[in-house]
């Protein structure tokens, strides 16, 4: 039986449209169809699924425009960061396109054989389920290379962004790939379980919270298939006394106020040695006095509201009873629905939610520490692994601590970003494997043995 999703504009909470789930015989049919491709698909040169990237990259750049008010429409980020992530996966096709080639070919391996080597094959239908805050680009960067490796695979999106899902499905279409490569499915939580366990899937990704990683990966252990888990982060943004406030203080704010600070690889927990301290909080304060809330559908707007009411109401919580542990707020905490105004706190203590837990949403907490040594120690105090940032002038102070970082990225004077050259991932309880890249593309393929004698 099929149920109603609705999507709904977070800016002014209006109803934007109503979509049936799929019942249970539709998505055997869908099934079905992804299975009749994945045979033809997986025989497809590789030259041509490469060709078909192209073709994706220039109907992303023609529909661009359209797009983004789209990804506005139904989450709420201003147009101009919608844009950039159109722009972005723009690239992400491009690179695909140029090295796919080479990340797939055969491996060879020097052993006693006449000749050995690993063969990268395909899996077979491969189920993503994917969230909200980056619509277009989480998805993409997980298809991208994994069509391209050969599978096909089901997308089940975020309800809150549907118009998104339904919208990919079609670009997929109009790029030429085969019907099936691709296919948007809308169902609730019960119905993806059953996939899990249906013999067709092969894998599955999830990108989300660590609660839908937990349960995710515990329904694919139990019918042994891979996952991989991007999940939440609690990245930690260290600002030694020698940081060049006038060259990154923008990149700072950024890290953490951008999509409204939803974002799992933004600045979370801002960990600042002593003597840059009052400089450093006086420049955060003017920056994010200067961001301006409204319309995300205007060119003036440079912050949007969360995503969803519900979102801002845990938000709102986290930062109350970090208040009630002694936290100070020094501007903001105001919320109005959906939109949540940027949030300074200060006198941060370990114990309190917005350092041990994931805050998705515009909350900057700054803690005051002696040194750097001291700064690196309490930035690993977290669960999550998603990426440790420094800003300094001594880059040897920072090449110091690359081997002492445990999460999958760490970036000197710049914020941790996704970029389609290099591997993204976590560790810890934010999550395991790797997106992007050539490993990005090796996830979901059989490295096969090959051995003649
Ligand atoms: P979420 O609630 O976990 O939802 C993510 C996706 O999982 C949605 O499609 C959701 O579907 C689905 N889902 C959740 N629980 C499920 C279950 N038990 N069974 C089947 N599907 C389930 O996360 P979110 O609020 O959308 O996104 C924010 C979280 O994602 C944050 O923790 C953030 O850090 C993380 N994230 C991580 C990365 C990364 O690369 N590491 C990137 C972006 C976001 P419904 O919408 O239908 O509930």
């Amino acid at each position: 039986m099929s149920t109603i999703i609705k999507t709904v504009n977070p800016f002014n909470n209006k109803p934007i449209k109503e979509y049936e789930t799929h019942t249970s015989e539709q998505l055997t049919r869908i099934l079905e169809n992804s299975k009749k491709a994945f045979h033809t698909w997986r025989q497809t040169a590789i030259k041509e699924r490469c060709r078909l990237l192209i073709n994706m990259a220039q109907i992303l750049e023609d529909d661009k425009e359209d797009l983004a008010k789209l990804i506005t429409l139904e989450m709420g980020k201003p147009l101009a960061e919608s844009l950039s992530e159109i722009e972005k996966c723009v690239t992400l096709c491009d690179f695909y396109a140029t090295n796919a080639d080479d990340f797939l070919a055969d491996e060879l391996i020097d052993t006693d054989a006449t000749e050995s080597f690993i063969s990268y094959d395909p899996l077979g239908i491969i189920l993503a389920i994917m969230p909200w805050n980056y619509p277009f680009w989480q998805v993409l960067r997980f298809a991208i290379p994994t069509l391209t490796a050969g599978n096909t695979a089901l997308l089940k999106h975020a309800s809150n962004v549907t118009g998104c899902a339904l919208a990919i499905e079609k670009l997929f279409e109009r790029a030429g790939y085969p019907q099936g490569c691709f296919t948007t499915i809308l169902v609730n939580h019960d119905a993806v379980e059953k996939l899990i366990a249906n013999d067709l899937i092969k894998a599955v990704t999830l990108t989300g919270s660590e609660q839908a990683g937990k349960a995710i990966a515990s329904t694919a252990g139990k019918h042994l298939k891979k996952t991989v888990l991007e999940l939440g982060g609690s990245n930690a943004c260290v600002v030694l006394d020698d940081a060049d406030l006038d060259k990154y203080m923008d990149t700072i704010v950024n890290a953490r106020m951008q999509n409204a600070g939803q974002s799992c690889i933004a600045a979370k927990r801002f960990i600042v040695t002593e003597n840059i301290y009052d400089e450093f909080l006086k420049r955060f304060k003017d920056k994010v006095a200067a961001l301006k809330f409204g319309d995300p559908m205007n060119n003036q707007t440079t912050i949007g509201t969360l995503a969803r009411a519900d979102l801002a109401d845990i938000l709102k919580k986290q930062i109350d009873d970090s208040v009630a542990l002694g936290a100070t707020v020094v501007s903001g905490n105001k919320q109005d629905h959906a939109f949540f105004e940027p949030t300074i706190l200060t006198e941060i203590t370990s114990d309190m939610p917005v350092f041990k837990e994931e805050t998705f949403g515009p909350v900057a907490p700054i803690m005051k520490v002696k040194d750097a040594e001291t700064a690196f120690k309490v930035a690993s105090e977290t669960r999550f692994g998603l990426g440790t940032m420094v800003f300094t002038q001594s880059i040897d102070t920072a090449q110091g601590y690359i081997d002492s970082i445990e999460d999958g990225a760490y970036f000197v004077n710049e914020l941790v970003k996704s970029d389609a050259r290099l591997p993204f991932g976590g560790t810890k309880a934010s999550g395991y494997g790797r997106e992007l890249s050539k490993e990005g593309i090796h996830e979901f393929v059989n490295r096969k043995t090959v051995f003649i004698n």
